[in-house]
């Protein structure tokens, strides 16, 4: 998949591409990503980008027309009809469905809006979906674009280590999105603290009894709505609905 992003601040992103497990995505190309720097397509000596809003106010707003020129020059160098994405607190907001849609798809054209935002009759014109990372406000979408970027990558086949190891995290729907377990590593002891002895055990079924438990316990302390959810599409068993109620039990009791 192909994603290009437009951004005013083009060198805050190789050191991503780079870097931990998911470089091997952007190296190997799985996930093609394009950066195309927005003042190489604004006009006059000045290169300007953004003006006042029209109304007055403070800050400014990105102007349309250059963003218009490099979107053109991004599909002169595409030929598929990839959706233009544009980052802003009241798009969509993302969540493991929509990366995991997204980790399927031919890609998207990204948007980073910077100052006030972006002209509306840009948005209205050439933006077929707004994505948000959260109810509080960035001062660009660079950081949107690499969160979508990086979930995107981890998703990829032969990214991470183990094979299959991202269906072990949170919001997987191979464990029935829930939230994930408590992880423990060396020292078996740590000032004073054991590892759960479950997990020492070496007996599997146990281990992933104790695990899928945990995984129930939080996911109803933290999220309770994910447990409804789970609930709903018939992926509880009896044995989850035992220590669920047994959580329910013992926190009536405190
Ligand atoms: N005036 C806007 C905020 C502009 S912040 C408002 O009040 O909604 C500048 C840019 O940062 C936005 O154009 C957007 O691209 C990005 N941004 C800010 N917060 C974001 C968020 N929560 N999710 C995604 N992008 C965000």
């Amino acid at each position: 998949m192909r994603f290009d992003v437009i951004t005013l601040f083009p060198e805050l992103f190789p050191p991503f591409f780079t870097s931990g497990v998911t470089r091997r995505a952007f190296e190997s190309g799985s996930v093609n990503v394009r950066i195309w720097s927005l003042r190489d397509f604004a006009e006059g000596n000045y290169r300007r980008v953004d003006d006042r809003p029209f109304g007055g106010g403070p800050g400014m707003v990105m102007m349309a027309e250059p963003l218009f020129q490099c979107l053109g020059a991004i599909r002169a160098d595409r030929d598929d009809a990839a959706p233009v994405v544009l980052f802003s607190p009241i798009g969509t907001r993302l969540d493991h469905g929509s990366v995991a849609g997204w980790s399927a798809s031919i890609g998207a054209i990204l948007v980073c809006g910077r100052y006030e935002g972006v002209d509306q009759r840009f948005i209205d014109g050439h933006v077929d979906a707004q994505i948000s990372i959260g109810d509080f406000v960035l001062s660009g979408g660079e950081i949107a674009a690499l969160a979508l970027l990086d979930a995107v990558a981890r998703l990829q086949p032969g990214v991470l280590n183990d094979e299959g190891s991202h269906q072990m995290d949170s919001f997987n729907p191979a464990l029935d999105g829930l939230l994930d377990c408590p992880h423990f590593t060396r020292p078996e002891t740590w000032h004073g603290q054991p590892v759960p002895a479950a997990l020492m055990s070496g007996h599997h079924a146990n281990i992933e009894r104790w695990r899928r438990d945990r995984r129930l316990e939080i996911t109803a302390l933290h999220r309770p709505e994910l447990i409804e959810a789970a609930r709903g599409a018939g992926r509880l068993n009896q044995a989850d609905e035992a220590v669920l109620a047994q959580q329910q039990n013992q926190s009536a009791l405190t």
